[in-house]
């Protein structure tokens, strides 16, 4: 499947940087000990943006529930059609949400509960996205 390249902005550098490294990283405000994804200008909480920092996560998720695209309005990804969009919440806080194709798993076949671990594409030269494989 073809996947779009990231224009990192200064919201999101520190996350994909953090992919750069193979590190699954989420913001996290120290004064309300909350973390969020995708990255905002500040916590969604307290509404400030000076506690935010930068947490690593465990990587390690749970498939919580999925849909399946047949109607994708993105032109590359049509000829994929039809493709599942799973629904991943994070080991430590479930509360944060990430969404996956599940390369591999037959379409409408997502099996939910499975557990997932995060590993990194190659999307361009220098630069990783997450992607998840279902783990036993
Ligand atoms: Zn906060």
């Amino acid at each position: 499947m073809p996947r779009p390249i990231p224009g990192p902005d200064a919201q999101s550098k520190p996350f994909w940087d953090a992919c750069n490294e193979r590190k699954l990283k989420v913001q996290y405000c120290t004064y309300c000990n909350r973390r969020q994804f995708p990255p905002e200008q500040a916590c969604g909480e307290c509404g400030w943006d000076f506690h935010l920092s930068w947490l690593e996560t465990s990587g390690r998720g749970k498939i919580i529930g999925y849909s399946v695209t047949h109607d994708t309005r993105i032109r590359a990804w049509a000829p994929e059609q039809p493709f599942n969009n799973a629904v991943i919440a994070l080991e430590e806080d479930p509360a944060i949400k990430f969404f996956s194709n599940l390369p591999g798993v037959p379409v409408d076949q997502v099996p939910v509960g499975a557990k997932v671990q995060v590993e990194f594409l190659e999307v361009a030269p220098n630069q990783l996205i997450p992607e998840w494989r279902i783990v036993p």
